[in-house]
């Protein structure tokens, strides 16, 4: 323990309620007299436009407001205070360049109805964008417009009953794996399509025979999730693709996980016919803050009509948002996308370059299997083979002491760190699930590491200090099942 490098610890900010600070008559601004007449609001705006006075409305200066949102956001913690390894989410550290281009005049104030003529820039950044996607999933075509990676799903298993429907029969079933991510069967439902199940075999993978015993004319087709919620690459993916395609089925690949791959293996060669990608993971725009995000679609050539509009195209004129498909599965969003996100997306791929993007890929699997051999031993690996961006234990070891995997994690905030994805995937008993990114260096891994297996040892050499941490932060455990039924959202004046 001694070792163990903390960076937090002993600096906690008190703060109460924005209300507490109130004063009657504090204003957050000063400005001169007014040298002109005044004229009152409801002779300038409707009744039904104007709201009643707030009743108890916070009056503070402007120090007081500065210092109450400051201390706050202290208490929160993120990517950009330290080390995030929440696996499945990839929560990275993105170049804050991007984050500067994205708010660039020229892209900021730009306006969807300005017209396509006045909106060269915006358009061809795009239609880019799009081909490069393509060519690291190895698709023929990709759309940006979905907002999120299970909106890209809907966006593809629409695709893919369109394609059915043409052919005459849209289909009724959809297989799913259970190492699918938890999105994947709420998709193929909201499809209109019944999921069906597999198992994962002893080596955490789709089994080619249980698909090809499932697999019929009434399949629409498969959506495997690669890699894998635990972490690991389908192996037999061809094998897989080639037996849907036997029964004319199509194949969708989850590729949210992207950074485990990109650069290396290209699902278009596999055998996918549709993918999407999560640009608020491993494209630059941080995961779960929150904010908006693109979960842009890849498709093979044949379902390419399919598309939702506007598909942005090129011509003798320049580039145009082409809303002229009659195959279409239609519009799926307002005008064409999150145009923010893409714009990071784009500058990430072009800083890094071809050698860049495998570059990272590399060295998120490396990381990821770094932590793997480091922590096997200290805890239980259910799946002990080379895992991909992330590796998946669980508390088997430590229960023996009544140690669990909520302990583990709520001891791993007395170290200063955050703790890893808890009890996901469904698939592991009381997983727990470490995904560095390429973004973290040895020292900060390495850092981690230590932390996790001197609370494998405290686990055994001291249980109850793990079962009642955590003991350095401000609250200790909360009811979390309380808070989430019984939330309390409204602030009351104390008597
Ligand atoms: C995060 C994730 C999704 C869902 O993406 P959202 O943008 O949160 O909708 C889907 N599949 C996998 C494998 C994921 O990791």
């Amino acid at each position: 323990m001694a070792n163990i490098r903390k960076e937090m610890e002993g600096l906690v900010l008190e703060e109460k309620l924005i209300f507490d600070r109130s004063r009657p008559g504090k204003k957050a601004y000063s400005l001169p007299k007014s040298d002109v007449p005044e004229t009152p609001l409801n002779e300038m705006l409707p009744e039904g436009l104007l709201r009643d006075t707030i009743q108890d409305f916070p009056e503070v200066s402007e120090v007081d407001a500065v210092r109450h949102f400051t201390r706050l956001s202290t208490w929160n913690y993120g990517v950009d205070s330290g080390f995030y390894p929440l696996g499945s989410c990839t929560m990275k550290y993105n170049p804050k360049v991007n984050e500067n281009m994205s708010r660039l005049p020229g892209f900021a104030q730009t306006h969807p109805y300005q017209g396509d003529d006045l909106s060269q820039g915006v358009l061809r950044l795009m239609f880019e964008l799009s081909e490069y996607l393509g060519e690291i999933g190895g698709m023929h075509s990709v759309t940006l417009a979905p907002a999120a990676g299970a909106h890209g799903e809907l966006t593809g298993m629409s695709i893919i009953r369109a394609h059915h429907e043409r052919a005459g029969n849209p289909r009724s079933k959809v297989i799913v794996p259970d190492s699918a991510h938890g999105t994947n069967p709420a998709t193929t439902a909201t499809a209109g399509y019944a999921p069906i199940e597999i198992k994962s075999n002893e080596r955490g993978c789709t089994d080619p025979r249980a698909v090809e015993a499932l697999m019929d004319e009434q399949v629409a087709g498969i959506m495997l999730t690669n890699p894998n919620t635990l972490g690991l690459f389908e192996e037999n993916i061809v094998e897989i693709a080639r037996i849907v395609h036997s029964k004319g089925g199509l194949v969708y690949c989850d590729g949210a996980n992207l950074n485990a791959v990109m650069g290396v293996a290209r699902f278009g060669d596999l055998g996918v016919d549709v993918m999407h990608f999560n640009l608020h993971k491993t494209f630059a725009t941080p995961h779960g803050g929150g904010g908006p995000g693109a979960g842009p679609v890849g498709v093979v050539e044949k379902l390419a009509p399919f598309l939702p509009i506007p598909t942005v195209e090129k011509n003798d004129n320049g580039y145009y948002l082409n809303y002229d498909r009659p195959l279409s599965i239609g519009q799926i969003i307002g005008f064409a996308g999150n145009f923010g996100v893409m714009i990071k997306a784009y500058c990430w791929i072009r800083s890094l370059g071809p050698d860049g993007i495998a570059a990272a890929t590399k060295n998120a699997v490396l990381n990821a299997n770094y932590i793997l051999a480091r922590l096997k031993g200290h805890y239980h690996l259910p799946f002990d083979r080379v895992c991909k961006h992330e590796c998946v234990f669980s508390d088997a070891y430590q229960l023996k002491h009544g140690v669990t995997t909520m302990d583990i994690a709520k001891r791993l905030m007395d170290y200063g760190m955050h703790p890893p994805t808890n009890y996901f995937p469904l698939i592991v008993k009381d997983a727990i699930m470490i995904e560095p990114t390429e973004s973290e260096d040895k020292a900060s891994i390495d850092n981690y590491i230590d932390a996790m297996i001197a609370i494998a040892n405290e686990a055994q050499a001291d249980p109850d200090l793990v079962k009642s941490a955590p003991h350095k932060t401000k609250l200790s455990r909360l009811d979390e099942v309380q808070a989430a039924r019984k939330p309390v959202l409204r602030w009351k004046k104390e008597d």
